[in-house]
């Protein structure tokens, strides 16, 4: 039995009208949806399956909108002309089954959100590296233009126009959200890498998922831009059997791009109509080669939108990264613990352990996505003197890596796995918390998985 709002159980509920709006699901996408939908008149009703949290709950109350938790009644929620379901909701739902045999439009937030504003909006998307690059991007952005940073990031895209309305928008964008856009169109498209994830929710087809993040440029004309990782051979093969209307810009660590971005010497140039500019690395703050291709995606969003050089230069220089990823807790002993809990797949911690410059004892696992480990071997003879396996199972880990290192041991508590990288690691290591896994077998999160590791490095 769901439980109702009372307002819904008292009214008689006004869906006779040509505007009824529900939303699938009461987290933050799901409320702000509700708050942009009751703005511009529509009769807007909430559902989700589950409890919806108490911060939302009231925001709905305090709104009077309707709602519903621990289940979805039918006939409320297919008496719909609209249906905005929440990205972590999956096509396979019977109840979402239904509302598509019913020809329901059915859009994600961004989608609904992007239709009652005229901002310019910069969208961010790709498998790794979309929260860091959204974030430096608006932080280069905002020193000189009005924007808004929304996504999986903060309050919600829609909540934010309907409350503020930015002239222009940094959104951080999943492949969730993709796949119920249609009109959706972002002046400024980028695609930082694509590599397997998620692909439960795509029949188990790599070919799905590169599809999907591609819808991000699916409505751009040749006035928009889309820049992206020329490096990556996935996107280099989908682009010349499925090519784009808008203009290309991308970027690369190993070749010289004409127009767009590269690295070489020490030095990022970006070129877009003859227009160059060039920034030394040595004094970005953020490690690692995939941070200089996250530089390079935002400096290349920056040029377009006219910031001038220097405040480019400046900003790259005064960002300090965003927490969770390859962020320093601590140095004890001399020893650095890093912790990247963000690594959830084996291209984050292949980025993780290729900007290790010591040794490094490496706590790694949790629930595995169907990883294949070999393009880290490289770094396990190189820079990992010790492992560490975190997670409920960790055969896998002990049958890949067991015959690399010396010391490979198993718990299933971050205090634990802490101590012992404490006893392992001598004056100059570093502890890397890098799991290239999903944290739900022993973590709420990987923020839950993180802060766990920093509360217990701050213990020691
Ligand atoms: P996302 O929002 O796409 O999950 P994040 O910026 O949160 O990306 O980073 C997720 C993980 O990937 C972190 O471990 C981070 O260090 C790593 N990472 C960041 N940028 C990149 C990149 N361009 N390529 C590969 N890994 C990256």
């Amino acid at each position: 039995m769901s439980i109702k709002n009372q307002i819904s159980q008292d009214v008689k509920l006004a869906y006779e009208g040509d505007k009824r709006l529900v939303v699938l699901g009461g987290g933050e996408s799901g409320v702000g949806t509700a708050l942009l939908g009751k703005a511009e008149g529509f009769d807007v009703f909430v559902s989700d399956k589950q409890k919806i949290k108490e911060k939302y709950k009231e925001v709905l109350i305090h709104n009077e909108i309707e709602w519903e938790e621990g289940g979805h009644s039918e006939d409320l929620v297919l008496s719909a002309h609209i249906v905005m379901k929440s990205p972590g909701i999956p096509e396979k739902v019977p109840l979402v089954k239904q509302i598509r045999e019913k020809g329901i439009e059915v859009v994600s937030e961004i989608e609904f959100a992007s239709r009652y504003t005229k901002a310019t909006i910069v969208g961010i998307t790709g498998s790794n590296g979309k929260t860091t690059t959204a974030c430096l991007t608006h932080h280069i952005l905002k020193q000189k233009l009005e924007v808004g940073l929304a996504g999986n990031i903060g309050d919600s895209f829609a909540k934010q126009v309907v409350e503020k309305d930015f002239p222009n928008y940094v959104l951080e964008i999943s492949s969730f959200q993709l796949d119920d856009i249609k009109e959706f169109k972002p002046h400024i498209a980028v695609i930082t890498n694509i590599t397997p994830d998620h692909l439960d929710r795509y029949n188990y087809q790599f070919e799905n998922y590169i599809a999907s993040k591609f819808r991000i440029a699916l409505n751009q004309t040749k006035e928009d831009y889309l820049i992206y990782d020329a490096d990556d051979p996935v996107i280099l093969d989908w682009l010349k059997n499925h090519p784009v209307q808008s203009k290309l810009l991308p970027f690369s660590l190993v070749k010289k791009i004409e127009n767009g971005a590269y690295y070489n010497n020490n030095k990022i140039t970006i070129t877009i109509d003859n227009n160059q500019i060039d920034m030394s690395t040595r004094d970005l703050t953020l490690e690692g080669k995939h941070n200089i291709k996250n530089a390079m995606a935002a400096s290349t969003v920056a040029q377009l939108l006219r910031i001038r050089k220097q405040t480019i230069r400046e900003s790259l220089e005064n960002f300090h990264g965003v927490e969770h990823r390859l962020e320093h807790v601590l140095k004890i002993n001399k020893v650095q613990y890093i912790n990247d809990s963000k690594a959830t797949n084996v291209n984050a911690t292949y980025y993780a352990l290729e900007s290790m410059e010591a040794p490094t004892v490496w706590i790694v696992g949790g629930e595995d996505k169907g990883n294949n480990y070999q393009e880290l071997f490289p770094f396990i003879n190189e820079k990992v003197k010790a492992i560490i396996c975190l997670g409920v199972n960790n055969e896998k880990l002990l049958e890949n890596f067991g015959s690399m290192v010396d010391v490979i041991i198993e718990t299933q508590y971050m205090e634990e796995a802490v101590k012992i990288a404490y006893k392992l690691a001598e004056a100059g290591d570093n502890v890397l918390l890098s799991p290239a896994c999903a944290s739900f077998d022993l973590f709420e999160n990987y923020e839950d998985r993180g802060r766990q590791f920093k509360n217990a490095v701050r213990n020691l």
